[in-house]
């Protein structure tokens, strides 16, 4: 776990500093880490990169002869799946509004993702206009390009729980704990990178964790879906995520957590990346796919639903894409 700088009490009696000037500094100390704390986005926390990369890279394993031909003609020279899967996070702040469409803050109260906690834009809508613009052809290279990025991105951002569940702290950000070691941490923090830092040493081994769990017998069950669908997921996790472990307490500020909580949520939080890659590769495989040649034959009788999408969406009125 990285040691954060904590503010070190000066322990009294020292010569050092008088005893009013150490506790002032303290208390400045402590008054900067709130401050700072507070005025961290929420997406600057989002999955860690190593949990982007190792889900791109089940995703990278899992894709069409011809989305790969594709992947590799839309991303920059020498530019993986696992590369571009964090680009969305380096580039956020060079992209102004992009801070909102990594998360949909839904209370865990309620019983699943809908529109209305998407009403200016979230990752639920940003995915579906992401994904369509990969779909079209038509568009420039340099768009479909940062489309892809995008779609990588928040696939595997709308599987975070805290991406998703909310109890008006900002999807655990607020919620300062301590994890293990780590003093200074929260709640939103210990799902995007903290389990996992406990968990595994590097990129490498969580990524051989998710293609363990993609073999599962069940995984076969994870695919399909939509972006609300998977929204729906990561609500039911969190409510569980914000509880202590063994009880139906939430956890407050200054929790100490540690090896109960790890134990629990290690399985969910890689099971979330392994459903997360698997998807992708379906995106992916499903958007990036050659168009078909639709020639009915003379007498064919056309499908019923012929051009209608998989169901009607329950997501918001899809703004026009603004990025460039
Ligand atoms: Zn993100």
């Amino acid at each position: 776990m990285p040691s954060q700088a904590a503010p070190t009490r000066p322990s009294a009696g020292r010569a050092k500093p008088p005893r009013t000037l150490a506790r002032r500094l303290a208390a400045a100390t402590a008054a900067l880490l709130v401050a700072v704390a507070a005025a961290a986005p929420k997406p600057a926390f989002a999955w860690g990169r190593n949990a982007h990369r190792a889900a791109a890279r089940l995703a990278e394993s899992r894709l069409t002869p011809e989305a790969r031909a594709l992947v590799r003609e839309l991303l920059d020279e020498g530019e993986s799946l696992a590369d571009a899967s964090t680009w969305a996070d380096e580039n956020s702040r060079d992209i102004p509004g992009s801070a909102s469409w990594h998360f949909v803050n839904v209370p865990i109260t309620a019983e699943r993702y809908s529109p209305q906690y998407c009403r200016d834009g979230c990752v639920v809508s940003r995915l579906a206009e992401f994904r369509r613009i990969l779909a079209d052809p038509t568009a420039p290279k340099p768009r479909r390009r940062m489309a892809l990025r995008y779609v990588v991105h928040l696939v595997e951002d709308v599987h975070q729980p805290m991406h998703v569940g909310d109890r008006r702290d900002r999807g655990g950000n607020t919620v300062q704990l301590s994890y293990f070691r780590d003093e200074f941490t929260n709640l939103h923090q210990v799902w995007d990178s903290g389990i996992l830092r406990v968990g595994f040493r590097n990129e490498r081994e969580l990524a051989d964790a998710l293609f363990d769990v993609a073999r599962r017998p069940e995984a076969r069950n994870w695919l399909g879906g939509d972006a609300e669908d998977w929204a729906d997921e990561s609500l039911k996790a969190a409510k569980k995520a914000y509880l202590m472990p063994g009880t139906n307490e939430f956890i407050r500020p200054g929790a100490r957590l540690g090896r109960e909580y790890q134990d629990a949520q290690l399985p969910v939080a890689v099971e979330r990346l392994a459903r997360a890659g698997m998807r992708l590769s379906d995106v992916l495989n499903a958007d990036l796919a050659p168009p078909k040649k639709k020639a009915p034959a003379p007498n064919a009788v056309p499908a019923p639903h012929f051009n209608r999408d998989r169901r009607p969406s329950r997501g918001a009125a899809p703004a026009q894409p603004s990025p460039r």
